[in-house]
């Protein structure tokens, strides 16, 4: 498993020892996988997709099949001659998790999610304290409320919170729940008695895109305009999180030196130019052709900060994740415009830009995802 929760195609470590158990766990991930992926199969296509023998393949749909996670769902109707296969595919319902997003400042957004990324039942609840201890209980009172309430067994819980978050999933900083070392997962694992596994938003929403979303190569760039703004990134199939689990963090990088205070004490970070709230403000009863100035001078701003990563990485898909009525042509224009005038033909010529797939529910997926990814060993 690798730390990111990511499928990932690399085999075992190397130098490692292959033993039977690591065998077998390895060959139920790439079946499993497959399903996830492909959606329902046939024992031997998974076999053919796979490269595993029949045998093996039937041996583990057995135990898959015991363990309740998959199904036998009929049989494949368009053959012509002999006896259909008959499809195996994973039971959506076998397990749920329940899904959290802390990333907003005015609500929690929790919900409980089938296998497949399908919202089942969504809870919005504005945050009563917003800071610290009082914080963290409304978030573990709702776990409990919803971990009670759950229709089918909870596989874990997952959680987007705003900051810095380490992979074992500690909050190290999260400035506006005013929480440092805030030891989130295992606290809530503790009390709740289930695995948690948290995230930052960004990285979260980038794992739903990637899943869920129309994502189709190996390399992704998220840019998430939210309460602040931060990045994903998605590097031959892995999340990278950096040296200190910081990577992405481009709010406050400077990008107009005479620019407004920032509440880091610096001058025109990224943030006093494109956020949600501020972007809401600057909206807010404006004419269309204000309209059109304020998502165009966003979007330059935020093209000038990324241009840099974008000409250091050759990342040519960058979907931004950002409330829906801030959203605009106008803005992606003066992004792609930005990064290309900025950066070499072979590079920015092949930026493609675009909006989350999943719209506000990305940071929600992802961390169902995480959960799945990790509890089910796909990763
Ligand atoms: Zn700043």
């Amino acid at each position: 498993v690798n730390a990111t929760g990511i499928p990932t195609n690399a085999g075992p470590r190397r130098g490692s020892k292959v033993v039977p158990e690591d065998a077998r766990r390895n060959n139920r991930r790439l079946v499993l996988q497959r399903l996830f992926i492909e959606g329902p199969l046939s024992r031997a296509d998974m076999a053919r997709a796979t490269g595993l023998t029949r045998p093996t393949v039937t041996d583990l749909v057995a135990s898959l099949l015991a363990e309740g996670l998959v199904e036998e769902i009929g049989r494949r109707a368009d053959q012509g001659i002999g006896k259909p296969a008959t499809l195996v595919g994973v039971d959506p319902d076998a397990r749920h998790v329940l899904a959290f997003d802390l990333s907003d400042d005015e609500h929690i957004t929790a919900a409980e999610v089938d296998l497949t990324g399908k919202v089942v039942s969504r809870r919005i609840e504005p945050w009563r304290d917003h800071v610290g201890e009082q914080a963290f209980a409304q978030v573990l009172r709702l776990a409990h409320e919803l971990v009670a309430s759950a229709t089918r067994p909870v596989l874990g819980v997952g959680i987007g919170s705003p900051g810095v978050v380490h992979d074992e999933g500690t909050v190290l900083e999260a400035a506006r729940l005013r929480w440092s070392d805030m030891a989130l997962g295992a606290r809530m694992g503790e009390s709740l008695g289930l695995p948690v596994h948290v995230t930052n938003d960004a990285n979260a929403a980038t794992i739903g895109e990637y899943t869920f979303g129309t994502t189709r190569g190996e390399n992704l760039l998220l840019v998430r305009v939210g309460q602040g703004v931060g990045a994903g990134l998605l590097l031959g199939g892995h999340l990278y999180t950096g040296d200190r689990s910081a990577a992405g963090e481009i709010g406050h990088v400077v990008v107009d030196a005479d620019g407004a205070a920032c509440s880091c004490g610096k001058r025109g970070c990224l943030e006093t130019t494109v956020t949600a709230p501020l972007l809401a403000q600057r909206l807010d009863g404006a004419d269309p052709a204000t309209r059109v100035d304020v998502l165009a001078g966003a979007g330059r701003s935020l093209g000038g900060a990324l241009a840099t990563v974008v000409a250091m990485l050759n990342v040519d898909d960058i979907v931004v994740s950002a409330p829906t009525d801030l959203q605009g042509e106008p803005f992606l224009r003066a992004l792609a415009t930005a990064i290309r005038e900025r950066t070499m033909a072979a590079v920015g010529g092949h930026v493609e830009l675009r909006y989350s797939t999943l719209g506000e529910d990305d940071v929600l997926l992802g961390a169902a995802v995480l959960v799945i990814n990790r509890e089910l060993n796909i990763a």
